[in-house]
């Protein structure tokens, strides 16, 4: 096992987001490359605390193939003198980076490669769900992609776990509200007794898979600015969110089915598992996948 940093040396920045920065690492006695999510506390509210520890609870628990696998979480690895702490999360390196990054490069996905992208989110979720964890990010830049093509969920930095947590004590949201629901946004859609939040995480995976194949974030125009206002709108009451003429049925389908404004009547993770978008290429829908990791 992996005990301490100190026999690994960064080579490169991967990504940075809120509160932290991920370094692309190698362990030298072994030569394996992995990905170091360190999250520094420097003057940090309580809040990104809060945040880091319950990332550091979900990443201890979890262990499925659609899930960035942890391989070990340190405290302080990188504190010194300047008595800054930090906590770091030794990941499993994905090669390819994230679907964001992937959208940058190939705006528009085919319909093979974006049904894997799906199904992978499901099955991520399925277990997830099972685990009473809401991912509560869905996005393209928590997902990524390794060099064999496959599409696992990272990120765990607003994530829950339903079971025994009083929902005002939740970490609440920090980044982008743009792929959030309905009934996280307007809190008067949310019914606190009934919506487990689960749905949340469909209606996400709804907005990534319209982007995938439309090019751009689908709910408002290219030529509208995404702020919290226009956001709010498209999300809570716009009528309109028709994919293009050149969409088969079956990724219309599934669209709407996420895209659900009603979370009660919003398909389910079970139910899309097996929907015609996610069976109709599961076949090919790797070797595409694989494409797209090999030509980033
Ligand atoms: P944000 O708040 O923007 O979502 P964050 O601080 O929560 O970011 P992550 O989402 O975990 O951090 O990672 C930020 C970026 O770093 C990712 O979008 C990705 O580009 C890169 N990255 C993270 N983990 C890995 C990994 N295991 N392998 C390769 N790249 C990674
Ligand atoms: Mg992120």
């Amino acid at each position: 096992g992996i005990d301490n940093l100190a026999n690994f040396e960064k080579l490169a920045v991967l990504g940075h987001g809120n509160g932290g920065t991920v370094y692309k690492v190698c362990h030298r006695p072994t030569n394996v490359i992995y990905a170091l999510k360190v999250l520094r506390f420097m003057e940090e509210p309580e809040m990104v605390q809060q945040r880091a520890f319950s990332e550091v609870e979900i990443l201890r628990r979890v262990d499925s193939g659609f899930v960035v696998m942890c391989h070990g979480v340190f405290e302080n690895g990188f504190s010194g003198a300047d008595g800054i702490e930090d906590i770091c999360f030794l990941l499993e390196y994905m090669e390819g980076g994230s679907l964001h990054d992937l959208l940058r490069k190939h705006p528009m996905l085919s319909e093979n490669a974006i049904s894997g992208i799906a199904r992978s989110v499901l099955e991520g979720l399925h277990y997830l769900h099972s685990m009473q964890i809401v991912h509560s990010d869905i996005k393209p830049s928590n997902l990524l992609i390794n060099r064999k093509g496959e599409v696992k969920i990272a990120d765990f930095g607003v994530s829950r776990c339903i079971a025994g947590v009083d929902k005002e004590q939740c970490p609440s949201y920090m980044g982008t509200c743009a792929y959030m629901s309905p009934e996280r946004i307007d809190p008067d859609r949310w019914d606190g007794v009934h919506s487990d939040g689960f749905a949340g995480d469909v209606w996400s995976l709804g907005v990534v898979v319209m982007e995938c194949f439309v090019g751009h974030f689908p709910l408002i125009k290219p030529e509208e600015k995404p702020d919290w206002i226009n956001l709010m709108c498209a999300i809570c009451f716009e009528e309109k969110r028709e994919m293009p003429e050149t969409a088969s049925a079956e990724i219309q389908s599934f669209v709407m089915r996420c895209l659900q404004r009603d979370w009660k009547i919003r398909g389910t993770v079970e139910e899309l598992l097996v929907h015609p978008f996610v069976t109709k290429f599961e076949e090919s829908a790797a070797e595409h996948l694989f494409y797209y990791a090999s030509v980033m």
